[in-house]
């Protein structure tokens, strides 16, 4: 197995609703706002190759929006998906498997696109599975009030109409050494990758640790549906990790792509932080 880290674009979100509870008096110190109370996120995605099938784990937030909407998210920065696909020598054309971890826009929206005359939405990646669970499609599809404006009909619903969509079954591997841990706690049964590589797991963490910066307990995004579950999940996680040496992928960090964790009299906290490909 082979991963590659595929940066598709920095956007912008509230800092003191990507910190839940936590002061902005204390966050600010690793994340600083910028007039507009903004934080800078990076949209990370991963690429795992492994024999005849590459897997693109997300694929940031595309491109087919209004300029309206680009102005409240601020897509900033110089990577897009096309362009860190190329880095690696890859092709849009040649990703086998999507697997996206929720339907949230900063995840999913990557996945359809314009035609050439943007007159019709389709797939970007046109000879790809693009993988999801039954239960969290659902909730997707048929939205509550506090996630609506994250579900975009847009990015989803054509998903299914290209008949490209298959479920994943809950508690089931995705593939040999792809395992899958099932959190509930920020939306309905989001799927996060356990990828066993070069002797260590990697766990790519999506919004259940969305950057380095909430690893401590209390940093629990004031996006999430059920709080107290994120914080259960994340003690699963920080402690699996820590006992055995995890590597933690983050989706959403500015600047840290990797790191380990550490029991520390405070709690778990970071160790050590590197570049995916220094693994
Ligand atoms: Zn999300």
């Amino acid at each position: 197995m082979e991963l590659y880290s595929i940066n598709t674009g920095h956007f912008k979100l509230d800092g003191g609703a990507m910190f839940g509870v936590v002061p902005k008096s204390i966050w600010q110190k690793v994340n600083p706002a910028d007039e507009n109370n903004m934080c800078s996120w990076a949209m990370r995605c991963l690429l795992v190759k492994d024999g005849n099938r590459l897997i693109l784990i997300d694929n940031g937030m595309g491109n087919k929006q209004d300029d309206k909407f680009f102005g409240y998210y601020f897509l900033h920065g110089n990577d897009t998906l096309d362009l860190s696909l190329a880095k690696h020598g890859f092709h849009r054309d040649d990703i086998t498997d999507v697997f996206l971890t929720h339907l949230h826009f900063d995840h999913c929206g990557g996945s359809i696109s314009y035609n050439a005359d943007r007159t019709k939405l389709e797939p970007t990646f046109k000879n790809a599975i693009y993988w999801c669970n039954e239960k969290h499609w659902d909730w997707a599809v048929n939205p509550n009030p506090r996630e609506k404006a994250s579900f975009l009909k847009e990015n989803i619903i054509p998903i299914k109409e290209s008949g490209q969509l298959h479920y994943l079954a809950s508690g089931k591997d995705f593939m040999p050494g792809f395992s899958v841990y099932e959190a509930n706690g920020h939306t309905e049964a989001m799927m996060l990758p356990l990828l066993n590589y070069k002797n260590t797991t990697v766990a790519f963490l999506a919004d259940l640790i969305p950057s380095a910066g909430h690893i401590p307990m209390p940093y629990v995004m004031g996006y999430d549906v059920r709080p107290l579950d994120t914080m259960k999940e994340k003690e699963y996680i920080l402690s699996q990790a820590a006992k055995n040496n995890w590597t933690l992928f983050f989706e959403h960090d500015p600047i840290i792509e990797c790191c380990t964790v550490a029991n520390t009299e405070r709690g778990i906290r970071m160790d050590k932080s590197f570049a995916l490909k220094e693994l």
